[in-house]
């Protein structure tokens, strides 16, 4: 029926363009598409040729969630429903999170609409008709109007949300988006490029979706502004404006002709730059979130090849190759790290650009735009020399505190922490390190422990104790108390591990400690890169594991936790590893105590490798909440817990150069809130913030109190923390 045909509601594709112009447009189309797969398979090639001591195995077993962990890491299905919902994003900065999310489905929406286009007009139209002589096409009628009312609302989303990130980009005052370096080199840099790479990029994606809009009105308004086209609702708003600004009929048809070449040329030129600039983490980024694994931070991997670290671009693997793909310069890893706050020369996000520089540079993948100049080559761009120390400087592998906090932030789920360390194993292997830090080790591998004592005295805090403690290595008992370092020697910390030893004993805890053959337990040794050392000291403490007969470990030390939990069990470790605050908290839970409410108001330091690394964050606050005390949270607590400066073998080196000690920082924030006592869980924090605490003068009016010192007031009665 022919007068039916006439009104049917649809439209014209390629309306008014000549059949050249079609051919222009898919020759176009097709170098497109030969750039954008040329692109794709050099990236692939790049982590096809990073080191894969498992094969493509760890691809398997990682999205199968084979590898266990002990926190709960989220199934491929949750992982999908993350990135779908963009949680990674809004954890942090809500508005940014849903202007993102505008984008990502917007976009979703938009390469969907392309998609039945092309379904419709390219298959179904040109290429059914070449086999069967006969068009198969549905873009009429009801779908085309549903298909219009939808994604002219993917549009309007898109735009929405492209507009706002384009303008907190380009205006926000906002620290994490200043790419100032923290390290800078001498002979100075520009990343004047990397800026512009961000514009091309927003005002790219802005280019495509406003010609988009304007030409659906102009369309429309060429057309005579059919009713049924009222369905195209965005558009025919538009196609309503041209017409209040005089744009008639005519002007609208012959401006729609090359306003659309203009829209289509940017969306083919952005498609075929997609693989060489940031625009990769289109791609990438939802990859390396479903393949993230934080077991790696709290499990390091084992160096490639013995102790000796990365040392070329062939020791990286495939994942962290995909990791630097996926950076999309947002800066939180730059603005929480404490390293960088401290004004050490380290930024996770300066790191991880410098190594996508090289590795890009290695792999010979070529950058317009998105890349740092130097005067002459050294850093990323240098050629030579070992990695560890040109491409990323000493100083910088040094300032880590290994505190997790950029992995936590990191909305692609790049993993910083194990690339550091591999780096410095390839320091540790090459003999460059702090001249402290080389005592530490040289103490730790002769005596066991980081103070250099004999290993007999490990246990003299014990002297002056009421009752004797058991030995585990002579009888059984249910926990294992493995104190670490700190609690055994330093002398401000012998209070607080006799106090533990009171409350327990009290409480009727089974307990036991191994007295000179416990080791230090080498989670700081392996992270600083000793991982020989490492292996020595977990050898020689499953040995007096061997020895002693227990249930399970209970520990002071979150560092040792971390290791005994997370780390032991690959050398053959198979009990179950407990906090010292999870023991107190259970036996509150069971009712083995009866504790009397202090008045006390307080606030709680979550230790990185208590908190982060272990999600153990709630026991702690449970004990603090039995002891009666009003716990007032700082800003940055639990997942974004400020690290107190010690952690990854830092609390071995020299700080002295540091602007603002991590420690200072943190107890500052407690001030502002203005308690009177900041409770630890965690023997060196206890020994940095009293440091601190003097530092900034309070020690007449804040004082740092070990979490059993409070539970032992309120169950003992005793006032320790006063004394
Ligand atoms: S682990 Fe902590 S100190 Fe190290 S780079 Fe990350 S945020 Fe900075
Ligand atoms: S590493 Fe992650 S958090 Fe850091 S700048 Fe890149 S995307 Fe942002």
């Amino acid at each position: 029926m022919p007068a039916m045909l006439a009104v049917l509601e649809t439209r014209t594709i390629f309306g008014g363009e000549t059949a050249t112009a079609r051919l222009v447009f898919y020759l176009l189309a097709l170098l497109t598409l030969v750039l954008f797969f040329w692109g794709l398979y050099r990236r692939v090639r790049a982590y096809r040729g990073g080191r894969q001591p498992e094969g493509w195995r760890w691809l398997r077993r990682s999205v199968a969630r084979e590898i266990p962990d002990v926190t709960a890491r989220p199934s491929v299905a949750e992982s999908a429903a993350i990135i779908a919902a963009n949680r990674s994003i809004t954890k942090v900065k809500r508005p940014v999170g849903i202007a993102h999310l505008l984008v990502f489905w917007g976009f979703i929406g938009l390469f969907l609409a392309t998609s039945i286009l092309s379904l419709d007009y390219d298959i179904l139209g040109t290429v059914a008709r070449f086999l069967t002589g006969r068009t198969y096409g549905f873009f009429q009628g009801p779908f085309y109007l549903g298909y219009n009312a939808v994604f002219d609302l993917a549009g309007l989303l898109a735009i929405v949300g492209t507009l706002a990130l384009a303008l907190r980009r380009w205006f926000s005052p906002e620290p994490q988006l200043d790419y100032r370096r923290a390290e800078v080199p001498e002979e100075g840099y520009s990343r004047s490029k990397i800026v512009l790479g961000d514009q091309v990029f927003m005002a790219g994606l802005l280019l495509i979706l406003v010609t988009g809009l304007l030409i659906q009105g102009l369309r429309i308004d060429g057309e005579g502004f059919p009713a049924f086209e009222r369905w195209t609702w965005f558009g025919w708003v538009i196609g309503k404006l041209f017409v209040s600004l005089g744009i008639g009929a005519a002007a609208a048809r012959s401006t729609h002709a090359w306003l659309w070449w203009v829209h289509v040329g940017t969306a083919l030129a952005f498609i075929a730059y997609l693989p060489f600039s940031k625009a990769l983490h289109i791609l990438s980024a939802p990859t390396n979130l479903v393949v993230n694994d934080p077991a790696n931070i709290r499990r390091l991997p084992a160096p490639p090849s013995g102790p000796a670290g990365y040392a070329t671009l062939a020791d990286f693997t495939p994942k962290e190759l995909l990791g630097f793909d996926s950076c999309t310069k947002c800066g939180r890893c730059h603005y929480v790290c404490p390293a960088r706050t401290a004004g050490a020369p380290l930024s996770p996000r300066d790191f991880i650009l410098d190594l996508r520089q090289w590795s890009d540079r290695e792999n010979g993948i070529p950058l317009l735009l998105d890349t740092e100049k130097r005067p002459v080559a050294s850093g990323p761009l240098s050629k030579e020399g070992p990695l560890a120390g040109t491409v990323i400087k000493e100083r910088t592998l040094w300032s880590c505190t290994t505190c997790m906090a950029c992995v936590e932030i990191c909305p692609v789920g790049v993993e910083h922490v194990p690339t550091i360390v591999q780096l410095r194993r390839s320091l540790v292997d090459q003999g460059v390190m702090d001249a402290t830090l080389q005592g530490a080790l040289q103490n730790i591998s002769t005596q066991g422990n980081s103070f250099g004592k004999s290993a007999r005295m490990r246990a003299r805090w014990t002297k002056g104790l009421e009752v004797q403690i058991p030995d585990a290595r002579k009888e059984p008992v249910e926990y294992l108390w493995f104190l670490g370092d700190f609690a055994s020697f330093d002398e401000r910390l012998v209070q607080v591990s006799q106090t533990l030893a009171s409350v327990l004993s009290h409480a009727g805890i089974s307990f036991g400690i191994l007295y000179e053959d416990e080791r230090n337990a080498g989670n700081d040794v392996r992270r600083v890169g000793e991982e020989g050392l490492f292996e020595m000291l977990v050898e020689s403490n499953m040995r007096a594991f061997e020895k002693a007969s227990f249930d399970r470990i209970v520990t002071t030390d979150p560092h040792s936790f971390n290791t005994l939990r997370n780390e032991y069990p690959a050398f053959g470790l198979e009990k179950e590893v407990i906090h010292y605050s999870e023991l107190l908290a259970s036996l509150v839970y069971k009712g083995q105590v009866e504790l009397k409410p202090l008045q006390r108001r307080v606030t709680y330091h979550d230790p990185c490798y208590l908190g982060r690394y272990n999600r153990v964050f709630d026991a702690p606050r449970a004990v603090i909440g039995a002891t009666g005390c009003e716990l007032v949270e700082m800003p940055r607590n639990r997942t974004n817990s400020f690290c107190c400066g010690a952690g990854g073998g830092r609390i071995w080196m020299d700080d002295s150069f540091l602007e603002e000690r991590p420690s200072v920082n943190r107890i500052r924030e407690a001030a502002s809130l203005g308690v009177d006592y900041f409770v630890v869980a965690c023997p060196k924090d206890y020994a940095m913030f009293s440091d601190a605490v003097k530092t900034v003068g309070l020690e007449g009016s804040m004082k740092v109190v070990d979490i059993v010192e409070l539970f032992s007031e309120a169950l003992l009665g005793a006032n320790l923390i006063e004394a």
